[in-house]
C-alpha cells in the first residue's frame, strides 16, 4: 500500500476534536488518512516537506451546473432573465453528448485545480441517455470525487411546465453506472421542485428518488420564484427529510427554515452568484438561528468563477454587510462581527461533505477518512507573515497559492500543476468544442453576445 507523509505543515483539521496543529504531519496510507499529529514516523513512506504550507481538507462545492463550463464568462452582466434565455433557450438544447462530456471534464479539472476535492454536479442538461453518459464520463475521467445529481433535460426546465421526469433513464443510470455507492463518483437526484414544475411531479420525484436510494437536492427561495413557499408546499405532502439539500434559500420564510431544521435537511448557499443575480440576501444567519450550518457552492461559471476562496469571502462580506447596514440605520456599532473565518472554512469543507452525504468519507482531516487534502503554499508576498492560518486561507489565499491537491490519497495537483493533464491538447479540445457550439448558436465570443430576458421569450415555441 502506498504511504505518503506530509511533514511539517500547519494542519487545520476542521475536526473539532483535533483542532489546528502547528508543525503537523499527515500520514496517508492508500486512499485514507492513517494518522494526523506531530513527529509521525515516516518509515518507508514518501515524505513531502510541507514547511510553510497550510493543510486543509479539500473544499466541497455542493452545487455546480458543471455542463455550463463551456459558457464560461459569457454572462457576468446578464440578469437572471437573460441568463435563463442564454443558457436554456439558446444553448442547452444545442449541446451534444460530447459537449456535455468536455464541459464536465473541464469543470472537474477546474475544481481540482481550485482545491475542490468533491464536486456536486447539479446536472440539468441530460437531454438523452447519451447526454447523461457524457457528463458522468467527464466526472469519472477527471479523478475528482463527485456526486452526479441527475437533474432532468433542458426542455423540462422551462417554467412552468408539466413534463414528467424521465425516471426510466434515471433508473438506467443508477443500474449501469452507480450500482454501488462506494465509488469516487456517486449518484443523487437533482429535482425541479414546485418552483419549476407541479407539486404532483415533485412528490413523485422525491418518492422515486427515495425508492432508488438517492439523495435529493432542490432549488428553493431564489428571488421572486422562491416566494411561493416551496417548503410549505412540500411539507404539506410530508416530503421533507434529512436526505434533502436546499439550494439558495434566500427568500424562503422563517417557518420554512424551521421546517428544514426540524426535518434534518442541509443547505447550500451560492453567495457571489446570489448577490449578482438578485436571488436575495445571503441567508447564513437565518440558517444559524435555527441551528442549520450551511454549505457553500459556486453555481454557474457563466457568471461567477468556480472559486471557493471568492465564495467564502463573498459570504463573509455579504453577511456582515447586512448586519452593519441594520446597525447603521439604528446608529450603533456591531460587536462582535457575525460569522468568523473559521465558520466559513467549516461551511466550505465539513458542511459541504454533510450536504453531499459524504461526511463519513471527507470534509475533515480525520484519521480513517479518505485523504482529500489541499496544501496552500504561503511563500507568497500576499500571505507573509502568517499571523492567523485560518484567516490566511479564507481571506487572503487564491487558487494560485494551491500547491497540492490529493483526492482519496492520489495526488491530482503537485507543485502548483495539475497532474495527468496535457493542458495544450485539452485546451485545443475545449476551444474546438466551444467554437462549434457557439457557431451552431450563432453566438459571438467577443463579449458582444446580448440576450433578451426570458420573460420576453415565454410565448415562443421551443
Ligand atoms: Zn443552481
Amino acid at each position: 500500500m502506498a504511504r505518503t507523509l506530509i511533514r511539517n505543515a500547519t494542519v487545520i483539521t476542521v475536526d473539532p476534536k483535533l483542532g489546528d496543529i502547528t508543525r503537523g504531519d499527515i500520514l496517508i496510507e492508500g486512499s485514507k488518512i492513517a494518522a494526523v499529529g506531530q513527529n509521525l514516523e515516516a518509515g518507508s513512506a514518501e515524505v513531502i516537506d510541507a514547511t510553510n504550507k497550510i493543510a486543509i481538507p479539500g473544499f466541497v462545492d455542493t452545487h455546480r451546473h458543471t455542463w455550463e463550463s463551456l459558457l464560461r464568462a459569457a454572462g457576468p452582466d446578464w440578469s437572471l432573465g437573460q441568463y435563463f434565455t442564454g443558457v436554456r433557450v439558446v444553448m442547452g438544447g444545442l449541446y451534444t453528448p460530447e459537449d456535455n462530456y468536455v464541459a464536465n471534464l473541464l469543470g472537474a479539472y477546474e475544481a481540482l485545480d481550485g482545491g475542490m476535492t468533491t464536486l456536486y454536479d447539479w446536472s440539468h442538461n441530460n437531454n438523452s441517455p447519451e447526454h447523461a453518459d457524457g457528463v458522468i464520463r467527464g466526472l469519472q475521467d477527471s479523478g475528482i470525487r463527485a456526486v452526479f445529481g441527475y437533474g432532468n433535460a433542458n426542455a423540462e426546465w422551462f417554467p412552468p411546465n408539466e413534463i414528467p421526469t424521465d425516471w426510466a433513464d434515471i433508473r438506467r443510470v443508477r443500474k449501469e453506472h452507480f450500482a454501488s455507492d462506494d465509488g469516487l463518483v456517486t449518484m443523487a437526484v437533482a429535482i425541479r421542485g414546485p418552483q419549476f414544475t407541479t407539486l404532483d411531479i415533485t412528490e413523485k420525484d422525491i418518492r422515486t428518488a427515495r425508492d432508488i436510494g438517492a439523495r435529493i437536492t432542490i432549488h428553493v427561495g431564489d428571488g421572486l420564484w422562491g416566494l411561493s413557499k416551496p417548503l410549505v408546499q412540500m411539507d404539506g405532502r410530508g416530503l421533507l427529510g434529512s436526505d434533502m439539500t436546499y439550494v439558495h434559500c434566500n427568500t424562503i420564510g422563517d417557518e420554512e427554515f424551521a421546517l428544514i431544521a426540524a426535518t434534518g435537511g442541509t443547505t447550500s448557499i451560492s453567495p457571489e452568484l446570489e448577490m449578482q443575480m438578485g436571488h436575495g440576501l445571503p441567508p447564513a444567519l437565518r440558517m444559524l438561528e435555527v441551528g442549520i450550518r450551511p454549505s457553500i457552492s459556486t453555481d454557474v461559471v457563466t457568471t461567477v468563477p468556480a472559486d471557493m476562496f471568492g465564495a467564502m469571502r463573498a459570504l463573509l462580506a455579504g453577511t456582515r454587510l447586512m448586519v452593519h447596514m441594520k446597525a447603521l440605520e439604528e446608529k450603533r456599532m456591531v460587536e462582535p462581527l457575525p460569522l468568523s473565518s473559521r465558520d466559513v472554512l467549516e461551511f466550505a469543507t465539513l458542511q459541504g461533505a454533510r450536504a453531499c452525504g459524504l461526511d463519513h468519507k471527507t470534509g475533515t482531516l480525520t484519521p480513517g477518512k479518505e485523504a482529500d487534502i489541499v496544501l496552500i503554499d504561503t511563500n507568497a508576498m500576499s500571505l507573509i507573515p502568517v499571523n492567523s492560518p485560518v484567516s490566511a486561507v479564507v481571506e487572503f489565499s487564491h487558487i494560485g497559492n494551491i500547491d497540492s491537491v490529493f483526492v482519496a490519497g492520489e495526488a491530482r495537483k503537485r507543485n502548483g500543476k495539475l497532474l495527468g493533464v496535457d493542458f495544450p491538447a485539452f485546451r485545443r479540445k475545449v476551444d474546438a468544442t466551444r467554437d462549434a457550439l457557439f457557431e451552431r448558436a450563432g453566438a459571438p465570443t467577443d463579449g458582444s453576445w446580448v440576450v433578451k430576458p426570458y420573460q420576453e421569450e415565454k410565448n415562443l415555441q421551443f
